[in-house]
């Protein structure tokens, strides 16, 4: 690739959002540049080992909302054998870790299929793309982020646009530029959601894991009994009383998503540091668990430890709308909606040393919206956030933050920004409208 001094759109983060965000507006003829700081794009889906995604469906199981990009990658995945469709995909199985609610119709993926169809599609689509490029500090124009300077192996590097999508997850640009953030829940004194070291393990069969559960059917979830043996024994210490495997694409793969790191905060290098340590200490304690207490899985072996740990909950970016539980418990869905969706409030750990999970279904209706205003940080122009760290409160947050919605905001992001670069526009006086009208016309489902 070659790095120009100035781009239309800069994405900073090439996760699920960043990179939707990055292909919808190099699609809309403006030229792209996303900047990640590991060395391949996926952000949690890829480096965190973080899978399926969940639902793109509605509550009731019969419509997918997320289609457009998130629609394209998975028949991407799929067509190389890389992913199952959430069509074929039902609650309460293997693949769902045996969960119903929130869980119907998830996507099983290998994360080195989704690496490879994502290089493949920003190649395609012109969309330059830099490694190993970790956003310092914005460019500011006055009150406009102008650009961004990036630490790389070549020294600092500084990228102009005339819009930036901060898709750090962490709301990094928008925090650096001074849009209003909070971090976490500011009602519980900044509590955010438990960091988890998700994990891949082979040679334990599906039919295996079924047979320990038919053994013990009064745990709804996988091996709750033993686990309890297992801590009377002194041999489980970690807070959770169950395990959650996800079965991947190849019968034998598991996703395991059951260490608890609580109090982390992801904005604090000293604490993401030992976030990671600890995370690893705790996957040998289940691998040590699973080995010894759970009949059929003497032989697993560990395939892989992710890249980084992963962060469920950091900074929120104030925008020009903040999602609420509200919006979401209730369905609605404003004139101005990016995207649809039905994904159920799943907070982990109502505090920072509970072991519980909030889970709230939307209530009325079978999904909810999320408009283009949560995407527009307050007081900062130039700029627009999507992902994890959009405009949300820490409960509506954890709704959205699933990969699915955080897909379709890239491809909302995107979209918005290759218009607001082409006509010259603030992001945040744009056309709702025409951003709407684009979205339906690339296939993204806002309602009939
Ligand atoms: C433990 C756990 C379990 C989860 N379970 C599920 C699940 O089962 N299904 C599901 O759909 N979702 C799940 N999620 C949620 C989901 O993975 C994330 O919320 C989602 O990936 C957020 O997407 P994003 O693009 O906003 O951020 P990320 O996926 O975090 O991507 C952000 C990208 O930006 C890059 N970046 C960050 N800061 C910088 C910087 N300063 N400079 C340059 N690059 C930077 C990162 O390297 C990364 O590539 C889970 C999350 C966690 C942590």
């Amino acid at each position: 690739m070659t790095l120009q001094a100035n781009y239309d759109v800069l994405v900073v983060g090439g996760g699920p959002a960043g990179v939707c965000a990055a292909l919808a507006a190099a699609r809309h003829g403006a030229s792209v540049l996303v900047a990640e700081q590991g060395g391949c794009l996926g952000g949690m889906a890829t480096r965190g080992l973080v899978g399926p995604f969940m639902t793109c469906y509605d509550k009731k199981g019969e419509t997918q909302l997320i289609r457009g990009l998130f629609e394209e990658i998975v028949q991407r995945m799929v067509a190389i054998g890389g992913a199952i469709h959430p069509s074929k995909v039902r609650a309460g199985t293997c693949f769902a870790a045996w969960h119903v609610k929130g869980h119907d119709h998830c996507t099983p993926f290998e994360p080195e299929a989704l690496q490879f169809v994502l290089d493949d599609l920003c190649r395609e689509a012109g969309v330059g793309v830099l490694f190993h490029a970790t956003f310092l500090q914005p460019a500011m124009e006055g009150s406009r982020v102008a650009g961004a300077d990036f630490a790389t192996k070549g020294g600092v590097r500084r990228v102009m646009a005339r819009v930036v999508v901060d898709a750090t997850g962490d709301g990094d640009v928008a925090f650096r530029a001074g849009a209003p953030c909070e971090l976490g829940d500011p009602a519980r004194g900044g509590a955010m959601q438990p960091a988890t070291t998700f994990f891949r393990i082979g040679g334990l069969s599906e039919a295996a894991v079924e047979a320990v559960r038919a053994k013990y059917p009064q745990d709804v979830f996988c091996f709750k009994t033993l686990i309890a043996q297992a801590r009377a024994e002194g041999r489980w210490t970690l807070p959770r009383p169950h395990i959650n495997i996800y079965r991947g694409v190849r019968d034998g793969e598991w996703f395991v998503n059951v260490s608890r790191l609580n109090g982390v905060d992801a904005t604090d290098p000293a604490s993401l540091s030992d976030a990671e340590s600890e995370g690893r200490r705790q996957v040998r304690e289940i691998l040590a668990f699973m080995r010894d207490y759970v009949p059929g899985a003497g032989g697993i072996r560990l395939m892989a430890l992710p890249a980084t740990v992963g962060i469920r909950e950091s900074r929120h970016v104030l925008g020009e709308y903040r999602l609420d539980i509200d919006d979401v418990l209730e369905g609605r869905v404003p004139d101005d909606s990016v995207l649809v969706c039905s994904n159920s409030i799943d907070w982990h750990s109502g505090g920072k040393d509970a072991a519980g999970t909030v889970y709230l279904e939307v209530r009325d209706g079978d999904w909810y919206g999320v408009p283009y205003r949560c995407l527009v940080p307050r007081k900062v122009d130039g700029l627009l956030v999507a992902g994890r760290c959009v405009s949300a409160s820490a409960a509506a947050a954890a709704a959205i933050r699933v990969m699915p919605p955080c897909m379709a905001m890239g491809q909302a992001a995107g979209t918005a920004a290759a218009i607001a670069a082409k006509s010259g526009t603030a992001p945040r006086a744009i056309d709702a409208a025409s951003l709407v009208a684009a979205l339906r016309a690339d296939g993204v489902f806002l309602g009939e």
